[in-house]
């Protein structure tokens, strides 16, 4: 055998077939097996109606939530197999699963219902491959095309539209032309699909290799879950810093960034204040004073309406709002900025430095791309030998302070944080004997 399927698959293949049924597996794991990568589930489709699956499989664990959509999931060695009735679609109207499905007798009817050719192929148990809308050949050419007609498609749909771009941006495909057109003539569909929906896809196609080049290719498209963006697409930056517009200067600094989600998201978003705060002075040069606020605030909008979780949200408003603060690489400033920042975020935001000033014309970013690896070992410096760098860390504490005779009250914190302060610019040592000479 050429593929390597778990045994688990095999024996689910087996069992209905043995029991008379048609039984295939389809869909990503299929794809992915065509493509040389290792599946990360494995979907089978049968002719077996749900309730004739589960007699295949009685005795076993068996999970019933997806019955209704004719879905039998079934545990082998531990792993869930989703065994699912051939089946065709209504539309998805609330825009999160279909209306309605119904149960088909004909394996090729239920990969008509599939969006891409690449995800319309099934395998059988010996490694027959059923395509009839030839995904195999657009797998070796790297191409997305839709099963059917494209803007039909789209239209039933909408979230297809970011499945064919993560798809895209993930595999290092490129789009059929008519599926191309299909996607920018129906990206309003997008519109009737929910944010929950859109996340997850922005988001995988945010963290792939091939993020810069969707960017690059179908702005509109993400203009239409995110109309804040318009305005960046189309900024000219005329500046010494900047060889390039506000999008492709943003694109490059997405590009630049480490595959991590909160990263990526930053750089998609730290300019985006920056059309409301252009402007030109006599030289011709633009400036774009007070940018950061700006785009922290609309930030805030955008992650809120795509319906981020907290932590994403959080993360990357502060990444943003504080992108192009000054770091000169002293470790006054690094013990300041970790204070504030704690260690992850103040990392973070050197990354976010890092790729912005990837973005900005290379001849003048040279000198801050070396203070930036001189602050990160500076900051794992000062982390390592564990440097006094809150106020759990100073080497007395509240009851110190009063011992030495400060009325209990607001006035202890007050001077607790004078001696942190003082701690922090390097002024004065982290001694117990120091601080409360001090004090007195
Ligand atoms: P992944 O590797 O992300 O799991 P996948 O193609 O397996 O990719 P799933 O969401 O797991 O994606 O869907 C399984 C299969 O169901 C797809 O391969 C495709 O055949 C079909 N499918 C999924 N979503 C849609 C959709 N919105 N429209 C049409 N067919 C879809
Ligand atoms: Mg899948």
């Amino acid at each position: 055998m050429r593929f390597d399927i778990p045994a688990g698959a095999r024996h689910i293949l087996q069992t209905l077939n043995d029991a008379g049924f048609e039984a295939y597996l389809v869909g990503g794991c299929v794809r992915d097996l065509l493509r040389g990568v290792a599946p990360h589930d494995w979907d089978i489709c049968t002719s077996a109606l749900p309730g004739e699956t589960e007699t295949c499989f009685v005795g076993q664990r068996i999970i019933e939530t997806g019955l209704k959509h004719g879905t039998v999931t079934v545990l082998e060695g531990g792993e869930p197999y989703e065994i699912t009735t051939y089946r065709t679609e209504g539309p998805y109207s609330d825009s999160r699963r279909p209306d309605f499905v119904r149960f088909v007798p004909d394996l090729e009817e239920d990969l008509a219902r599939r969006d891409f050719t690449m995800n319309a192929i099934a395998m059988d148990l010996d490694e027959n491959l059923r395509d009839p809308f030839g995904g195999a050949e657009d797998i070796k050419a790297g191409l997305i095309r839709c099963v059917g007609e494209p803007a039909q498609r789209f239209q039933e749909d909408g979230l297809r539209v970011m499945r064919a771009l993560r798809f895209a941006a993930v595999f290092g495909y490129e789009i059929e032309e008519r599926t191309a057109r299909a996607i920018h003539e129906n990206r309003a569909m997008l519109d009737r699909v929910s944010a929950e929906r859109i996340n997850v896809e922005l988001r995988k196609l945010l963290v792939s290799k091939n993020a810069g080049a969707v960017l690059r290719q179908y702005p509109d498209v993400f203009c239409q879950f995110w109309p804040q963006l318009s305005p960046l697409v189309i900024l000219e930056q005329h500046n010494p810093w900047h060889c390039w517009g506000g999008w492709e200067h943003t694109i490059h600094a997405v590009e630049a960034a480490p595959t991590d989600v909160t990263l990526r998201l930053t750089m998609l978003l730290h300019d985006i204040g920056k059309p409301a705060c252009k402007s030109t002075d006599e030289q011709g040069i633009d400036h774009f004073y007070g940018h950061p606020a700006v785009s922290a605030l609309l930030a805030d909008q955008m992650l809120r309406a795509l319906k981020f979780d907290n932590k994403t949200w959080e993360q990357v408003v502060l990444l943003v709002e504080r992108h192009d603060v000054q770091l000169p690489p002293r470790s006054q400033v690094i013990r300041r900025w970790l204070n504030r920042l704690g260690p992850e975020a103040f990392f973070q935001l050197l990354e976010v430095k890092r790729a912005d000033n990837m973005g900005q014309a290379p001849e003048k970013v040279k000198d801050s791309l070396a203070d930036l690896d001189e602050l990160k070992a500076k900051a794992e410096q000062i982390l390592a030998e564990r440097q006094c760098l809150t106020l759990k860390d100073l080497a007395v504490d509240g009851r110190d302070v009063r011992a030495v005779g400060i009325a209990p009250g607001p006035e202890v914190g007050r001077v607790l944080e004078e001696l942190l302060e003082r701690v922090l610019s390097g002024e004065i040592p982290n001694e117990r004997t120091v601080l409360l000479k001090l004090v007195m």
